[in-house]
């Protein structure tokens, strides 16, 4: 691990490890449970709390289970959503910091993405997408189109963001095997870099936790430095970060371009890495350099796109803030996450036109072969047009930029502690790192635990604390959720020097 963030391995894009000593909220042994569980001795299932019901009859993802069942912290049972709240079965409310894995934009039980939802379940719940289609997918695909002012289209639809990254690495090597180049079947990621856990996307995967049981299933992509703007020496800046990384990237294509059909990346920020941010110098540079030794670059904007970075796309700010020209684009770019408003599973490749136009051939061998029962399901669709909705209605990306200083202002008490370090924000995205050496072992998970005391579901990521709320909260409430975070961080790490002089 090259990153001054050593627990960053662990973390997974929202996801904890729970009970990994990270930051789930299976993983916390023996702290007070935020609700009291009544007594069941001897009751039916049907009288048992929910959560423990969940235990014995639900296997949740990421979560370790312990030979000590008693040592396996039961999850929040959730009731009911409204806004950025979560409200469980007792009335108490947590201010879903994390966007419930980084997929809610408008709040939960948004009115305008429930009427359309329910307009949409009175008219066509599904319908398969091979042989047929329907109005929201079309749509969806046209209006997704429009967004990258054209360059990028021929929606491919898919479920989740995983399933997303396999159909961009299996167009890739099929656009160069239909196009004579068969010997290009390598891939490129970056240090740190996450695009999912099917066995396809771990290969371009470089989470340890994630990837290391199942290595021996996976083809490992080349791994390339990370411009993560963390790794400054002194004097050196973000940019100058970026231009080392691309200096390795152009090492490793100069040598193999031939064996390389993409490179993969996160724009602007790598989630699981521990939102490790960077300089978008590194996007354009990224760009020239898969032009110049032909491979293709896969834009995975699963937890970036939809608005996280400031721009509907990440890939926007490629040019610092300068439109970015229709060569300087990707040439694939996934979608997944917020596109339905954090509603319904849905993901998709958007691709350049020359891209389809390898597989337009008489010979079925030729073609993409790759469907999910669930392709474009209406429902979804819908729920990803509405989203589309209020972003034009409510001019979203404007009011975003008050709300982001809002955060920036809300963790400045947070900014300011001598135990924090490497405090960054993108758009909606803020983070900053905690010293490991003030936090003491699973900072993550006590920090979870003790912010949902204070009506906060946050999960830091290793020793890296983060908010990526939804985009409905005002300034008085980013105010409270930055004490709400202050009061944390003080409750679980030992006073400063400071501190306990004033005392
Ligand atoms: C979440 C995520 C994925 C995987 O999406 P799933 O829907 O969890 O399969 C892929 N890439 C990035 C960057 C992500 O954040």
């Amino acid at each position: 691990m090259s990153l001054p963030n050593p627990p960053a391995a662990l973390a997974r894009p929202g996801h904890a490890v729970t009970g990994a000593g990270m930051d789930g909220p299976g993983n916390q042994r023996r702290v007070p449970l935020t609700h009291p569980v009544p007594n069941t001795a001897g009751a039916a299932a049907d009288d048992m709390p929910l959560a423990a019901r969940s235990q014995r009859a639900v296997w949740h993802p990421c979560t370790r289970l312990r030979p000590d069942a008693a040592a396996n912290e039961p999850p929040l049972a959730i009731a009911r959503g409204e806004g950025p709240w979560l409200i469980d079965a007792e009335g108490r409310r947590y201010f879903d910091a994390i966007s419930s894995w980084w997929v809610n934009l408008f709040g939960h039980a948004n009115p305008a993405i429930n009427a359309a939802l329910v307009a949409q379940l009175n008219t066509l719940e599904h319908v398969m997408l091979a042989g047929c289609t329907h109005a929201p997918a079309v749509e969806l695909a046209e209006r997704l189109e429009a967004l990258t002012g054209g360059v990028l289209g021929n929606a491919f639809y898919a479920s989740d963001g995983a399933s997303a990254v396999e159909i961009a690495l299996k167009m890739s090597f099929h656009y160069w095997r239909n196009t004579g180049l068969s010997a290009k079947r390598e891939f490129v990621c970056l240090r740190h870099g996450y695009h999912g856990e099917t066995v396809g996307a771990l290969a371009v995967t470089d989470v340890e936790i994630f990837r290391d049981a199942y290595d021996p299933l996976t083809r490992r992509a080349h791994v390339v430095m990370s411009p993560d703007a963390r790794q400054a020496g002194r004097g050196e800046s973000a940019a100058d970060v970026a231009k080392r990384a691309l200096a390795e990237l152009e090492a490793l294509l100069r040598e193999r371009a031939g064996q390389i059909a993409a490179l993969i990346v996160e724009p602007l920020v790598q989630g699981a890495a521990g939102m490790a941010m960077y300089d978008p110098s590194y996007l354009e540079g990224a760009r020239a350099l898969c032009d110049r030794y032909r491979v293709h670059l896969i834009a995975d904007e699963i937890a970036v796109g939809c608005g996280r970075t400031g721009t509907f796309f990440a890939w926007e700010q490629a040019r610092g803030g300068e439109p970015v020209p229709a060569h300087a684009w990707p040439d694939f770019l996934c979608l997944s996450k917020g596109i339905t408003g954090g509603y319904l599973p849905l993901s998709l490749v958007l691709s350049r036109p020359e891209i389809q136009r390898a597989f337009v051939a008489d010979d079925i061998a030729r073609s993409f072969l790759h469907s999910h029962s669930y392709t474009g399901n209406p429902l979804a669709c819908r729920a990803a047009l509405a989203t589309l909705d209020l972003f034009a209605a409510d001019d979203v990306l404007a009011r975003n930029r008050e709300r982001a200083q809002w955060l920036a202002d809300a963790m400045a008490g947070i900014a300011a502690d001598p135990r924090v370090s490497h405090v960054r924000q993108r758009g909606m995205i803020w983070a900053a790192d905690i010293d490991p050496e003030a936090t003491g072992p699973d900072f993550a998970s006590r920090f979870h635990l003790a912010a949902r005391e204070r009506g906060v579901l946050a999960r830091p990521i290793g020793n890296t604390l983060y908010v990526m709320p939804p985009y409905v909260f005002d300034a008085a409430l980013a105010n409270w959720l930055g004490e709400q975070l202050l009061g944390t961080l003080q409750a679980i790490l030992p006073p400063t020097e400071e501190a306990r002089h004033a005392a």
